[in-house]
């Protein structure tokens, strides 16, 4: 008898019908002899419509009631599976992250996994029962409710087979597995059968959505196995290992982009020792974080310095550095909140040169103009216009021999 961790993702139980068929799934599993622990996101659209109602009531929320707020949308789908299982015979029962009890700490709406208490599931695991978790959130020692940050139900069923020792993690979702880049801006993407952690943490830190960067971390921790499968089709779907293929491997496994970037630059500031710690000192301050970094050489006494940031924090980085001009003696605050981050990754790159280099005339054949570059062991990034995003990927997984016979 195997222990299965199942995580279905939004779109995967965006329907009643879709959690009916959710719901045939477990059983046929069960009914085989396995035990499953289902963890469940909230249906599609519903998180997006919870952030919306938030922002119409107030511009800045307080984290804590933005928490309980989130946490609402899983919670419908545990209870809507549980009836789905029962009325196909198969005893189940629900649990959000506080009843489980998934303890984290209180940074709330991005807030960690510390401890799980097992002991509910294991004993309805041993009664033969179905356990139905509620992805994404948890409550912390005070007993505030919590949650993981966007994409964090993939985390919870990964801390979830940690703490239970599951035999596998599977998660279900809207495509058959980790491709070599997004297969909805690139339609020649190839489904990999096998991917590195270290492949898959760069990939995802880099803005590859399949997985939550945290789910891998955890999974790399604790050695879960980890696979990914679509909810709709059948198929092996592609193993997070350790192991790196037999066959001799690609210089590249795959390109990653995140949309949700923006760049900001101030010029013409005095270069002197501490410069930077006083630019980016206040930026920390309010909580933004940081990207890449750039300064310039300087010139006649002064240099330029520019950083990326989410895109939300666009508008206060801003503020910031407006702020900061005067008093730094600098010259103009500048910024742009259309550009894009495209990175190319793969473990391959280690014992190749000349990778940067094809990767930069790639783009310069296209047209497309590198503001920032920035690179580590097994990925480079660039910076490039937001209006290239599709362009720029599809050049480079053709260019790198990605593209599917
Ligand atoms: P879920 O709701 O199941 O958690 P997500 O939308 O979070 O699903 O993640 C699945 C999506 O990730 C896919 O629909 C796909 O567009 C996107 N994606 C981005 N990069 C990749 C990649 N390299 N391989 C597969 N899917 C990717
Ligand atoms: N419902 C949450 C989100 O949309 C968590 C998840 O789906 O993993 O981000
Ligand atoms: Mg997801």
């Amino acid at each position: 008898m195997a222990l299965y961790v199942y995580k279905f993702g939004g779109t995967s139980v965006g329907t009643v019908e879709r959690i009916k068929a959710v719901a045939d799934k477990v059983k046929k599993a069960r009914d085989a002899g396995d035990q499953i622990v289902v963890v469940v996101s909230a249906m599609s659209g519903e998180t997006n419509r919870l952030v919306a109602l938030a922002k119409d009531m107030q511009t800045q929320p307080t984290e804590r009631e933005m928490d309980v707020l989130l946490s609402t949308g899983e919670q419908v789908t545990i209870a809507l599976l549980c009836m789905a299982l029962h009325n196909v015979g198969c005893d189940a029962s629900s649990y959000t992250g506080s009843q489980v009890k998934i303890l984290t700490d209180s940074s709330h709406t991005k807030a960690r996994i510390r401890e799980i208490e097992d002991a509910k599931i294991r004993a309805d695991l041993d009664a033969g029962k179905v356990v139905v978790v509620a992805g994404f959130q948890g409550v912390d020692e005070e007993g505030n409710i919590t949650t993981l940050g966007r994409g964090g139900s993939d985390t919870t069923g990964v801390a979830l087979a940690a703490a239970l020792k599951a035999d596998e993690c599977h998660i279900y979702t809207d495509v058959d597995g980790v491709y070599t880049t997004d297969p909805r801006v690139v339609p020649k993407a190839r489904r990999l059968d096998k991917i590195t952690f270290e492949e898959m943490l760069e990939m995802a830190s880099l803005g590859s959505k399949v997985l939550q960067i945290r789910s891998v971390e955890f999974a790399g921790k604790y050695n879960v196995a980890l696979r990914v499968l679509s909810s709709f089709a059948e198929g092996n779907g592609t193993l997070i290992t350790y192991e790196e293929s037999e066959m001799e491997r690609a210089l590249i496994s795959g390109i990653a982009f995140n949309r949700d970037e923006a760049k900001l630059t101030l010029a013409g500031v005095p270069d002197l020792p501490g410069v930077a710690s006083k630019i980016l000192g206040p930026i920390a301050a309010e909580n933004i974080e940081v990207d890449m970094i750039v300064q310039n050489v300087g010139a006649n006494g002064a240099t330029d310095f520019t950083f990326t940031v989410n895109r939300n924090d666009y508008v206060r980085a801003k503020n910031v550095l407006e702020a900061l001009r005067t008093e730094l003696g600098a010259q103009i605050v500048s910024g742009d909140d259309s550009i894009v981050k495209v990175s190319i990754v793969g473990v391959g790159m280690r014992s190749h040169a000349g990778i940067a280099s094809t990767m930069f005339k790639v783009l310069a054949d296209e047209g497309i103009n590198i503001q920032m570059i920035s690179t580590s062991e097994i990925k480079i990034s660039v910076v490039i216009a937001e209006k290239y995003l599709e362009l720029a990927v599809r050049a480079l997984h053709t260019a790198f021999g990605l593209d599917q016979a």
